[in-house]
């Protein structure tokens, strides 16, 4: 396997950053996880102005032009023979003796991309659903930025695995849920219009959500984007989780309670076939 770091293709075993890169400092990065179908990244372009958008809120630039960066990123799918998989691609504010503000801006940012094979979901939990626990949010609240900074994901997921589901839900203060750790989260109520949290400083503008969002109107599928509580999504007919690596997959239990028989919905099916659709078309392309 083969890593890019800042203008080099390393083998993976050996690719590393600077102890002093404010990314393992700090923090102080964003990142993107791009599916890959047939070799090629699926929704590029959402995926690079989300990045765009995260280097801007943090008053960080692209370190390179996007179209450059493009090249780097099919080199790297290239280079590991991905052909079904995952594109992950790092942005650091670069590697600077230790001090909380900003480098001076001749610092430049730290790139690293990496890609494998693999990582969908298995067959038995497309076709029986997975569980979710819920936990309180412990995020900062700009959670719109997808940024390295992933302690209170990571204590979550670790949560959720150690009760036997796969997924933790985040809730606000409210009660509402936000998201999962690494997923946007989706119910079906029962007169069959999906509701999913809107787009704020909350959660993170999931490329896999408006692909759903975009695919359901198409479907002629009622939509609501707004907040739901735990209580709701407990009694309602169908719930989902949405994520680049997860696609649409089908949430059977949240905590202790089974969605409606315990059976993966049919709008949630539905869904999943019309993503594997897009998806497959796309890596076609
Ligand atoms: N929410 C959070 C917190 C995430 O980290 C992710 C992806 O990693 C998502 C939602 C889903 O986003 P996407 O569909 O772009 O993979």
């Amino acid at each position: 396997r083969v890593a890019y770091v800042n203008g080099r293709y390393l083998p993976h075993a050996e690719a590393g950053v600077h102890v002093e890169d404010r990314g393992l400092q700090f923090a102080d990065g964003v990142y993107e996880v791009i599916a890959i179908e047939g070799g090629r990244p699926i929704d590029l372009g959402g995926h690079m102005t989300r990045l765009e958008r995260s280097l801007r809120e943090l008053r960080m630039t692209m370190p390179m032009p996007p179209r450059a960066m493009r090249l780097v990123m099919r080199e790297v799918v290239r280079r590991n023979a991905v052909r079904i998989g995952i594109l992950y691609l790092q942005v650091t504010r670069g590697t600077y003796r230790r001090d909380h503000p900003f480098p001076p801006a001749t610092v430049a940012p730290t790139l690293v991309m990496t890609a494998r094979s693999g990582v969908r979901p298995t067959s038995a939990m497309v076709e029986n659903g997975i569980g979710v626990v819920t936990v309180p949010d412990q995020r900062w609240a700009r959670r719109d930025i997808k940024s390295v900074s992933l302690l209170p994901n990571v204590m979550a997921k670790q949560q959720a695995k150690d009760a036997g589901a796969y997924e933790a839900w985040q809730v606000d203060r409210d009660g509402f849920v936000t998201e999962g750790t690494s997923t946007n989260a989706w119910i079906v109520t029962k007169d069959g219009t999906l509701v999913t949290r809107p787009l704020n400083h909350d959660i993170l503008a999931g490329i896999t959500r408006d692909s759903v969002l975009t695919l359901a109107a198409q479907a002629g599928l009622t939509v609501e984007q707004r907040p739901f509580t735990v209580e709701e999504a407990k009694a309602a007919r169908e719930a989902f989780i949405s994520s680049t690596t997860a696609a649409a997959l089908p949430v059977v239990r949240i905590d202790d309670a089974s969605i409606a028989n315990g059976a993966p919905g049919s709008i949630t099916r539905q869904l999943w076939d019309l993503y594997e659709a897009h998806i497959a078309r796309a890596g076609a392309e």
